[in-house]
């Protein structure tokens, strides 16, 4: 519907309501054209296919706008709805087969169509459909002679297909209405708890996640344990590659950290070229052997950036959430790994950091 994907939720679904009015009139104005047929009215058909000319406009209207880059406004959208209804009721339906009721439909869905920051667009669409149907509603409008020709049972049939019409129309709009503002809200949250770069989930989901599982109990009956991952020597790849080969062993990385832990694991981008690795269900032995592995596949793995082929490791801090303070005793461990010259695992037990023992 040419609706650009960058747009915000909101300006994109009062987009795709623009852009979708023009057919949804002409649907409703060919239906009545068949509906009029079946009732063996040949003028009032005739009536409805002229006024078809009125969508069929928009339609090659609101093309144009979009080829020449400028996206229809809602106001044309409006325009488009409330002359085709005059047009109807003006051109010889009058208002004795309802069709006025269309402006209280057109009424209602004007939050759908007009923003609501637009306040006095809102005022004028929503008086001018209100004065509209008052109006007919008072005074009535003459139909022809073909609608008086009409039998009674029939004026009754075209009476509840307005009205039915109008209300299959408000709730297909009520309906995209909310799933657009789901799909918005979705893309909103994936937007705060994913890291853009790497696609892992983000230093807040990482803090969240861990008082979360602290708050189900994790110590003694389920226990779970927190690796601290930062590359070694990263910059020296940023500045001998380039930042964007850089940013290829994050992404990389990223995969194979991710491809080395479990379903129920979780592993974040919490810094620069740092991540946070939550192991559940393990105790500190289970846990170590995983951070082992990963590192060893990682260091094992050359990875493909900047035209070469590069070799990365990773040194972890690795701890057990058993103390207040466990966070600060693997951030310890993790210092300790690269003093001791990267490329290795060092646990947090209690209040010391050391070697893992499974370090080959
Ligand atoms: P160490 O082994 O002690 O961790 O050394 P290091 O070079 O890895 O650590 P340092 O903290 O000196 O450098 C981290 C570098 O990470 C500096 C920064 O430019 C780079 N960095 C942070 N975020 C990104 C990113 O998103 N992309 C790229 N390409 N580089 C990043
Ligand atoms: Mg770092
Ligand atoms: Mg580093």
């Amino acid at each position: 519907m040419g609706v650009d994907p960058a747009l915000s939720g909101a300006v994109r679904r009062r987009q795709y309501i623009t852009n979708a009015v023009p057919a949804l009139v002409l649907s409703m104005v060919l239906f009545y054209s068949w509906l009029f047929g079946w009732l063996g009215n040949a003028e009032l058909v005739f009536l409805s296919l002229k006024m078809t000319a009125i969508p069929l406009s928009g339609m090659v209207w609101f093309y144009w706008l979009q080829r020449s880059g400028r996206p229809p406004h809602y106001w044309k959208a409006c325009l488009i709805c409330q002359v085709t209804v005059l047009a109807g009721i003006l051109g010889g339906q009058g208002t004795q087969i309802g069709g006025h009721y269309y402006f209280l439909l057109f009424f209602l869905t004007t939050p759908l169509v007009v923003p609501t920051t637009d306040r006095p667009g809102m005022i004028v669409v929503c008086s001018i459909c209100v004065s509209w149907f008052c109006l007919f509603e008072l005074h009535g409008w003459p139909s022809s002679a073909a609608v008086q020709a009409l039998w009674p049972a029939a004026i009754k049939l075209l009476y509840l297909g307005v009205l039915l019409s109008g209300s299959v129309v408000l709730f297909i709009a009520l309906l995209a209405g909310e799933y657009f503002s789901e799909t918005l809200e979705r893309r909103i949250h994936q937007m705060a708890s994913t890291d853009e770069l790497t696609g892992l989930a983000n230093r807040r989901v990482f803090y969240q996640t861990l008082a979360q599982w602290q708050a189900v109990g994790g110590t003694a009956q389920r226990p779970f344990c927190v690796a601290l991952l930062d590359i070694d020597h990263f910059k020296n790849i940023n500045d001998t590659y380039g930042h964007e080969a850089g940013d290829q062993v994050l992404r990389r990385l990223s995969v194979l950290l991710r491809q080395g832990v479990a379903e129920g694991d979780l592993v974040c981008r919490i810094g620069g070229e740092e991540f946070g690795i939550l192991l559940a269900d393990r105790t500190l032995e289970q846990a170590s052997a995983v951070c082992e592995a990963l590192r060893q596949s990682i260091a094992a793995t050359p990875i493909r950036a900047g035209g070469s082929q590069l070799q990365v490791t990773v040194s972890l801090g690795l701890g057990q959430c058993n103390e207040p303070d466990f966070l600060v005793g693997i951030d310890r461990a993790l210092y300790a790994a690269k003093h001791a010259g990267r490329n290795t695992v060092h646990l947090h037990r209690g209040s010391v950091a050391e070697p893992d023992q499974a370090q080959v």
